[in-house]
């Protein structure tokens, strides 16, 4: 899985912003919105071919100038737009393709990105499909209420629901909304029929079954027996005869059914169809009306460009998933002479990954000392054997020279620890330790790298220092182990030089971005330029639409980063259509109950002792409150010009 250089790192001669963008898998994921020009700079058309083109290093600079710093989060309206249309156009072209006599209707589930701009907008471009929303919880319910304003869009209810829910539901019907109610526990058809008796109306009903076919990957205990909502095949019995006693079956409209997220393999997605298909089927002929049938979500995001079965790829295309999802539900319905119902599916990922770029700088690097200290008269046996071993590593004793060299700095660190080795002395064996790794990895060059080798080049690689909490921004890196595509966005035209991986500012250990993209699998060590400063050396973090942001945590209190929407101007050029400015570190520190004022209140007092007590003067006692005051008014990253250095 390591990365085996196939030049040295330090010979790319004539290097191309075109071999970076195959470098870095950009070519395939980032089709057909991102490229590379031949300046080495990203490049973002968000309506893809229907033209338009932006410089994103010349936009992050020109934001910069509006002050909003690093990180940030950059949203393309258009590209969301341009999301809608390739999902609606490709289950239009399935429909027409099998001559589905049915259509397509889609809903957002909020759970995705409940950002209020990214929902208007959803439910503003999404108007012409008649496009709704999917709310999970009562909290979208009111979102979903309150924007969706289209009579004719669908407005799913999932999750668990109480009777306040449920009577919020049934009334909104009287406001000319559509929800539909979606029965996913035994235990809610009771609640029901007491509030449509309550209150004189039922709402539009759907129930979620529960397959037997397993998902796959990480979510693939959204199905099968074991899965946490949805009706047993016995339970939706149930539940459709209890509906009939009460009068209520003629509102069942809907079998809604999710497997999980990010189905990765269509084969799975094959099977469940037909599993859905044939439950639609029998839930007509059991004297349900019905009419729609809701597939879920699960239309996954190829992030690695590799079209393969592996967690961060899929190996079906959009309009694949469409004619799947099409042609078996037409298979199923025909034979029995059941009409084609309207298919939703409640693509979430798939909508809302592509849109949004978080851009990152590089603070500083780290790298191990390998410099040859000079040697002292008198050095212990140790030190000497590791000076020995460097002087005489060649390309024919590699291997020997690295299990000796492992051997030599195990036994100084035992030697240390006695007591017999002085702290310099360790200092110096450490730095020929590190020597004697750069001089292997320098002969290694350009061959193969041998399997126990390889812990050279890692221990050798450098550590990036990110502007970035991976806790607020890419959550899912570190929880579930999600590759998102990361790379320079500008310096393409430049060889990369460096292996290196990124820690961001959090004390976690575990805030470091250390797995990247490769093709079907991942490799440990990005490829990355040297700094350059005071230049910059901008990152960007692509296809994190979806989830990050509100899975997102105050870990170490790094708060939201600054967000932007733009938008492709009709003359050309682009709009900033919103700005929504990232938490102050007041805003932060008051979310978890803390009080800025009083903070600064006993600060001030205390340095008013400290005058008092002639331990501080006065312009340093304003120096420190200022610095206290300006700090909870700013961001809590790093603010550009006063980092050190
Ligand atoms: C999470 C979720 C979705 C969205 O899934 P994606 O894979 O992001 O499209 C859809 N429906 C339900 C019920 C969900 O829980």
């Amino acid at each position: 899985m390591h990365f085996t250089p196939k030049q040295p790192l330090t010979d790319r001669t004539n290097w191309s912003a075109a071999q970076s963008s195959r470098l870095y898998g950009l070519e395939a994921w980032g089709q057909p919105y991102f490229s590379v020009s031949e300046q080495g700079h990203v490049m973002v058309r968000p309506r893809a071919e229907r033209g338009g083109c932006l410089d994103l290093v010349s936009l992050v600079r020109s934001l910069q100038a509006r002050s909003l710093s690093l990180p940030l989060l950059i949203r393309f309206d258009d590209i969301l737009e341009d999301r809608l249309a390739r999902l609606h156009d490709a289950f239009e072209r399935a429909i027409i393709q099998y001559g589905y006599r049915g259509r397509y209707q889609g809903v957002f589930p909020i759970k995705c990105h409940q950002q209020r701009h990214v929902l208007e907008h959803v439910v503003r471009v999404g108007r012409r499909w008649n496009f709704g929303l999917e709310a999970g919880s009562k909290a979208e319910l009111l979102i979903a209420l309150a924007l969706l304003d289209d009579p004719d869009a669908l407005l799913v209810c999932n999750g668990y629901k109480d009777t306040r829910y449920l009577e919020t539901a049934i009334l909104a019907r009287r406001l000319g909304r559509r929800p539909l109610v979606v029965i996913e526990q035994p235990d809610e058809v009771d609640g029901l029929t007491a509030c449509s008796r309550r209150l004189g109306m039922a709402p539009l009903m759907g129930v979620r079954a529960k397959l037997s076919v397993q998902g796959i990957g990480r979510w693939g205990n959204s199905s099968g027996d074991g899965a946490k909502f949805g009706l047993s095949v016995p339970d939706l019995l149930t539940t459709v005869n209890t509906l009939r006693d009460v009068g209520l079956l003629e509102e069942l409209r809907l079998l809604h059914v999710h497997i999980g997220s990010q189905i990765s393999d269509i084969a799975v997605l094959k099977e469940a169809l037909q599993e859905m298909g044939q439950i639609y089927v029998q839930l007509v002929a059991l004297g349900a009306p019905m009419g729609y049938l809701d597939v879920g979500g699960g239309l996954g995001v190829d992030y690695d460009g590799s079209c393969t079965a592996t967690a961060a790829s899929t190996n079906y295309s959009l309009q694949n998933y469409a004619n799947d999802v099409v042609a078996t539900i037409q298979e199923c319905c025909q034979p029995r002479g059941v009409p084609m119902p309207t298919l939703v599916s409640e693509s979430g990922r798939a909508v809302a990954s592509h849109f949004s770029v978080l851009v990152f700088d590089v603070l500083s690097t780290g790298r191990v000392n390998a410099v040859v200290p000079p040697s002292q008269e008198e050095e212990p046996l140790l030190v000497r054997n590791l000076r020995e071993l460097l002087a005489t590593v060649t390309p024919e004793n590699l291997q020997e020279a690295w299990h000796d060299a492992v051997k030599f700095k195990d036994d100084a660190l035992s030697a240390f620890r006695l007591g017999y080795l002085s702290l310099s002395d360790r200092g110096t064996a450490e730095q020929l330790y590190w020597a004697c790794c750069r001089t292997i990895a320098n002969h290694l060059g350009n061959q193969p790298v041998p399997a126990d080798l390889q812990p050279i080049t890692t221990a050798l690689a450098a550590t990036y220092y990110a502007n970035l909490s991976i806790f607020r921004s890419a959550p899912d890196t570190w929880a579930i182990d999600q590759l998102f595509p990361v790379m320079p966005i500008h310096r393409l035209h430049e060889p990369p030089q460096v292996l290196g991986t990124f820690a961001d500012l959090t004390c976690d250990s575990d805030g470091k971005l250390n797995r990247f993209i490769n093709s079907g699998t991942h490799k440990s060590l990005l490829e990355l330029h040297h700094l350059q400063p005071p230049n910059p050396y901008w990152m960007g973090l692509f296809l994190g639409g979806a989830y990050q942001e509100i899975m997102g945590n105050l870990h170490n209190l790094f708060g939201r980063t600054n967000a932007v929407h733009i938008r492709l101007a009709s003359q050309g050029g682009y709009q900033v259509a919103q700005v929504a400015r990232g938490n102050t570190t007041s805003d932060v520190l008051t979310a978890l109950d803390h009080d800025p004022r009083s903070l600064v209140e006993r600060l001030r007092r205390d340095s008013e002792i400290a005058i008092a007590a002639g331990n501080l003067t006065v312009p340093d006692a304003h120096r420190f409150i200022t610095h206290v005051e300006e700090s909870l008014r700013q961001s809590t990253y790093l603010e550009p010009g006063v980092r050190p250095h």
